[in-house]
């Protein structure tokens, strides 16, 4: 018997009179605060939220949020080393699941679950119903499908094993409301002008790639059809690992995040975040000195959470600068060009 049975919920349930799904959109706007009345952890987690505080900085071209959530603290303190990981009991697998946390299934193999430790009011994660390695050539395909379903409502995001992951063994996404995330929003705005937001690198009929440092982060950004965007993703995913650095024997990719949403009807996109350090110098500094700041997609794509009021009081634009030197990978266009022109045009 799958270990799911007790933890999944009929859409109908959710939506309580409605006998038919509108659409996934509607159905998990109704769901998180369905859950949240039956999970007293989500219910206090979400009104907690109210509190939580924000404030822009503008970092060269760039508006940052930088939010003090200390909501977030487990996440961003979370010890993702193997030993560590193996003693902890995998909070994503459904014998772990608490028993009021329930779930609606997302093709065979997902997942939707509320996230119970939300950076935003929409916040959720999807997570594979085997207990299986983060790994992006398989998340790949569950994010875009999840991004071109919810129509540009939700945004899906991926973190890789060594970039942000919480829980680096069990295979998951999270996805949070669209239109919220600088990045996301600085991209679509740029693509509704009929302009790359960068340096336009590769492009066949329906697929565009480009590649943006403009930020202080370097991003490989696609936009095309579902099929073109995933298929050009998983050839700079592979060129990326091959040029990796760091590249350990056991790491099955490189580190990166992965930002998704649908983009004009039929149209998806994607940016895609090569990283370089998992967590900034400053994280690891002695007092004062120290910012508990542990970047993952949502950091990456312009939301910087911190979970300690000082961390939140002191960040400076130029420690921004700092920061996303050190855990983003420098930019190598090039490289990525010339895979994309021999692995995707015939000649
Ligand atoms: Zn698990």
């Amino acid at each position: 018997m799958s270990p799911w049975r007790d933890h999944l919920i009929p859409p109908g349930d959710v939506l309580g009179d409605h006998a038919e799904v509108p659409s996934l959109s509607y159905l998990l706007e109704a769901f998180v605060p369905w859950q949240a009345e039956r999970w007293p952890q989500l219910k206090a987690s979400r009104a907690a939220l109210a509190d939580v505080e924000q404030r822009p900085l503008q970092v060269g071209s760039r508006s940052i949020m930088v939010q003090f959530n200390p909501g977030r603290t487990v996440n961003s303190t979370a010890k993702v080393d193997a030993a560590s990981i193996q003693r902890r009991r995998c909070f994503l697998c459904a014998d772990h699941l608490p028993p009021e946390e329930m779930g609606l299934p997302f093709g065979p193999d997902l997942v939707i679950l509320a996230n119970p430790f939300p950076i935003l009011g929409m916040h959720l994660v999807i997570a594979h119903r085997m207990h299986r390695p983060q790994d992006a050539g398989v998340a790949l395909d569950g994010l875009l499908d999840l991004a071109g379903a919810t129509e540009g409502t939700l945004t899906v995001i991926y973190n890789g094993p060594r970039s942000g992951a919480s829980a680096p063994d069990h295979l998951h996404l999270q996805a949070v409301a669209s239109g919220i995330l600088p990045e996301e929003v600085h991209a679509l705005a740029a693509l509704a002008r009929g302009r790359v937001p960068g340096e336009l690198l590769f492009e066949l009929e329906d697929l565009k790639v480009w590649s943006d440092a403009s930020s202080g982060r370097w991003i490989v950004g696609f936009v095309g059809s579902r099929e073109t965007v995933g298929g050009a993703a998983r050839v700079v995913i592979e060129a990326l690992d091959q040029g990796d650095p760091e590249g350990a024997a056991e790491a099955a990719e490189p580190p990166l995040n992965l930002v998704a949403t649908a983009g004009r009807p039929g149209e998806v996109v994607l940016l895609l975040f090569p990283r370089g350090a998992h967590r900034p110098a400053c994280y690891f500094a002695d007092e004062p000195h120290r910012r508990v700041v542990s970047p993952g997609a949502i950091d990456m794509a312009g939301v910087v959470v911190t979970v300690r009021q000082e961390d939140y009081a002191r960040l400076r634009p130029e420690d921004l600068v700092e920061i996303f030197a050190e855990v983003s990978r420098p930019e190598a266009s090039a490289l990525i060009r010339d895979v994309l022109v021999r692995r995707l045009t015939d000649v």
